[in-house]
């Protein structure tokens, strides 16, 4: 049996950022992805709402975790140090400013949400978060929206936070991963990886390395006695519409739990966690972005448009970067921030990996 050094089991953005985080800081070891679909890159990652948001950081389930607030400023520190890594990696693989926006806004139906909202964002202030915090007039001003059918009452601008398209980043992990000789193996779904390097196939194919990292995103639900990951649907619908007519960055709305994301010539809409299962549900991420976007609707309604759904690998109290026994270790459960971590949590389980 052929020996490998290292062997990544996934290859979404966590996989492929693991992947070449490895090949920079171990060059010359050989590296196989194994992923189980037909092309690397098209699982949660591929038409997410493409915002780096460490804004965001707070654990899923934050009333079922020890210490939420302690987890929220961890996630956060990390996903700052992401957020650098990333729009410098986005600059060295040549992604276009056109596809990019600096800052993110998020905005409330009630004071209340508002409220309640700021306690979570003073504790990451704490940190070093940077907010800008709007009433309604200013904040539409600062979005460039204007005659919104939605009843904002506020909202706040994180400057730090961008965006950025994560399918195009993951095309350009996987050039620089072939380039430096990494094997990305399609079709090939793992069926257990239970320590000692040792992994197997859906075919009954084994496969021996020195280091196994668990990367497969919701697919690890599957994988026994892997980390407790929980899959939570969400659904984009993207529309073609030149970026002239689009607001100037990502909207969030902590109500709805929607966000708009200008990309391009594209206006990306995509839905929360607690609009799962909804059978309508790209209506009503189409209804929301009419009402918010009143005065581009007809636009709008007559855009080409895509749909698209994928599971966001949800773990209770935040992200999984782990040595989970010899030889093998874990790097994901990013959940609704798996793009934002991306870079810093391949950092983080490569300094891990290394340690041994
Ligand atoms: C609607 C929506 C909007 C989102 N918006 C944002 C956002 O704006 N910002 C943000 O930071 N995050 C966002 N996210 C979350 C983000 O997309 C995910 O956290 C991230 O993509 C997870 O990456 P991953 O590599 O862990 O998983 P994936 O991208 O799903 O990759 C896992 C890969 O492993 C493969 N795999 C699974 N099982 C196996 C197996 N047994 N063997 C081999 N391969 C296997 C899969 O085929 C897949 O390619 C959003 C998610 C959704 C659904």
């Amino acid at each position: 049996m052929e020996k490998t050094d290292i062997i990544i089991v996934g290859g979404g953005i966590a996989g492929l950022s693991t992947a070449y985080e490895l090949t920079r800081r171990r060059p010359g070891a050989s590296i196989i992805v194994l992923e189980s679909g037909t092309r690397a890159g098209e699982g949660a990652s591929w038409a997410n709402g493409s915002m780096v948001h460490p804004s965001q950081a707070t654990p899923w389930a934050e009333s079922g975790c020890e210490n939420a607030a302690g987890i929220a400023r961890e996630t956060y520190r990390l996903a700052a140090r992401s957020c650098v890594l990333i729009a410098q990696n986005m600059d060295a693989f040549g992604i276009e400013p056109r596809h990019r926006r600096q800052g993110c806004a998020k905005i409330y139906q009630s004071r209340a949400a508002m409220d309640a909202d700021m306690e979570r964002l003073l504790n990451l202030v704490s940190e070093g978060l940077r907010i800008e915090v709007l009433p309604r007039a200013q904040i539409l001003k600062r979005l460039s929206i204007a005659d919104v059918q939605i009843p904002i009452k506020g909202g706040v601008i994180f400057p730090d936070d961008h965006t950025g398209p994560p399918r195009y980043y993951c095309a350009a992990l996987l050039e620089k991963l072939r380039d430096a000789g990494v094997k990305v193996r399609v079709n090939a779904k793992v069926s257990s990886a239970a320590g000692a390097g040792r992994v197997t196939l859906q075919t009954g194919e084994i496969l021996q390395a020195e280091t196994v990292v668990l990367c497969a995103g919701a697919g690890l639900a599957d994988l026994p006695g892997n980390p407790v990951i929980k899959p939570v649907r969400g659904y984009s619908r993207t529309f073609d519409v030149p970026s002239e007519f689009l607001p100037n960055m990502a909207i969030m709305d902590d109500t709805a739990h929607i966000s708009v994301t200008p990309l391009g010539d594209h206006l990306r809409v995509s839905g929360g966690a607690d609009i799962d299962t909804d059978a309508g549900i790209y209506d009503r991420l189409e209804t929301y972005a009419l009402a918010l976007l009143a005065p581009i609707k007809d636009r709008l309604r007559a855009a080409p448009k895509s749909d698209w759904t994928a599971q966001r690998p949800m773990s209770d109290c935040g992200p999984v970067i782990a040595r989970l026994a010899p030889g093998l270790f874990a790097n994901t459960g990013h959940g609704h921030m798996g793009w934002t971590l991306s870079a810093g949590a391949a950092e983080a389980a490569a300094d891990l990996i290394l340690r041994g």
